[in-house]
């Protein structure tokens, strides 16, 4: 029987496997009839302490019977007031710096990041109207960023055959180019030079650009890079959407630069992967910019599930669990895990250019055809499913992101997997 369900980026329709899902803990998926998958991706970037965890099982299922969903505008409840103080206090802040004190809460992290372009953009509209600033419109990004799927979020993202049909509706911005190992030089020139134009904001994945290809630059970089906007008076937002939650190795990879942004979109891992929420922190400047009797200078932004009441409360439990449990020193281990066996997988013929960050793992495997548009992924995704692992290829870029709760036998299990795909598809 064919499916009504339109599934994002698959080809079901041309016979890719769609298999279906009717359970899961930890770091496995169970399927119906019987079978069962690693989820080796974390369900891409958000269950991040593994599937169902019980405490924040828990606090889901008393949240909803207790309160459900509240329009926001103009009322508030508790959970999302716990989770706003939470984030405030776990964010990247600076003795002596404007803190990152406001949180918007939205309910992905493409939302979270067109918030963030809207805070921005409204930043400078009110100061402009002040007097004290000319309007100032063009968003920077970084060169191969991803950002989301939204309009905007595709705006700032790299432009590629995958939003083509797009491309007119998109808005212009100014494209740095990446930080390469060597060439790191020509970004900050080329950023210095676009600030002294009077942008709004550059934008930014702090550390490693995800969905580009997982590029990393060095936290020096990133440093570099804030301080340019800093002297320019430029709004430096960090897309930490992906990198956030530990997945870096540190709780915010802006921490690994000791950089603290303007406005930070989270999103992803802030439920530990529970429930759709997401959040835009801004500095003091930027809510007081849009706080005013003068309600032509509000922030106009709210969908009907903002700061869904259980999805607040499976936040809270998430962070409760970063607050007691040692998430940081299970993300060490599992970290060190993936380092010694994606440093053998190297060595096999068939994978170049091994890379890791914390919990993030990507490698490329040597093929004929192995461009983005090729069937090298959807074969690559096809065998793991039938191996029992889930994992999502990209091109011929195998990514691993698993959950902090994966365990060594597990791991061994992936990397035999890796290997083998290596002898079958590799050349
Ligand atoms: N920003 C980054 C850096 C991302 O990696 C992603 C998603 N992979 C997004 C934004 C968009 O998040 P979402 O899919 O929740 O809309």
């Amino acid at each position: 029987m064919t499916s009504p369900v339109w599934h994002p980026f698959t080809q079901h329709g041309l016979g890719e496997a769609i298999p279906q899902v009717v359970r899961a803990d930890g770091a496995m998926l169970h399927l119906a009839g019987g079978g069962t998958l690693i989820d080796g991706i974390s369900s891409w970037w958000v269950t991040t302490h593994g599937h169902c965890h019980p405490r924040i099982a828990a606090a889901i299922a008393a949240q909803a019977g207790l309160l459900d969903q509240l329009i926001f505008a103009g009322y508030t409840h508790e959970p999302a007031e716990r989770v706003a103080r939470g984030l405030i206090d776990i964010a990247p802040q600076k003795l002596g710096r404007d803190p990152l004190a406001h949180v918007f809460f939205s309910d992905s992290g493409s939302t979270a990041v067109e918030v963030a372009l809207k805070m921005a953009l409204g930043y400078w509209h009110n100061r402009a109207k002040d007097g004290l600033s000319s309007p100032r419109h063009r968003i920077l990004v970084l060169e191969h960023g991803y950002h989301g799927d939204t309009i905007g979020a595709m705006s700032i993202g790299e432009r590629g055959v995958y939003n083509a049909a797009w491309t007119p509706l998109l808005f212009d911005v100014g494209t740095i180019p990446f930080p390469a190992a060597g060439a790191e030089q020509k970004t900050l020139d080329a950023l210095e030079s676009a600030c002294a134009q009077h942008p709004a904001a550059f934008i930014v994945e702090p550390l490693i650009l995800g969905a580009g290809g997982m590029l990393l630059y060095s936290p020096a970089i990133l440093r570099e890079m804030a301080a340019i906007c800093a002297r320019h008076d430029v709004l430096f937002i960090a897309d930490e959407v992906m990198t956030g939650w530990g997945r870096t190795g540190t709780l915010f990879a802006c921490e690994q630069a000791g950089v603290v942004p303007d406005i930070m979109a989270v999103a992803k891992g802030i439920t530990g992967g529970a429930l759709p929420l997401a959040a835009t922190l801004a500095t003091s400047r930027i809510f007081d910019a849009h706080s005013s009797t003068d309600r032509s200078r509000l922030f106009y932004h709210s969908s009907s599930y903002t700061a869904n009441a259980i999805a607040c409360a499976a936040a809270a439990a998430n962070l409760a669990i970063w607050r007691e449990e040692d998430v940081l020193g299970r993300i060490a281990a599992l970290s060190q895990g993936i380092e010694q066996r994606l440093g053998c997988l190297a060595q096999h013929p068939a994978f170049a250019n091994p890379r890791q960050l914390g919990t993030i793992a990507a490698i490329d495997l040597i093929a004929k055809d192995a461009g983005y548009l090729s069937d090298l992924a959807p074969r690559l995704r096809a065998f793991f499913l039938e191996n029992g692992l889930l994992l999502r290829p990209l091109g011929n870029t195998i990514y691993l992101l698993p959950p902090y709760c994966l365990d060594a036998d597990q791991l061994d299990r992936i990397f035999a997997l890796l290997s083998k795909a290596g002898d079958i598809f590799g050349i």
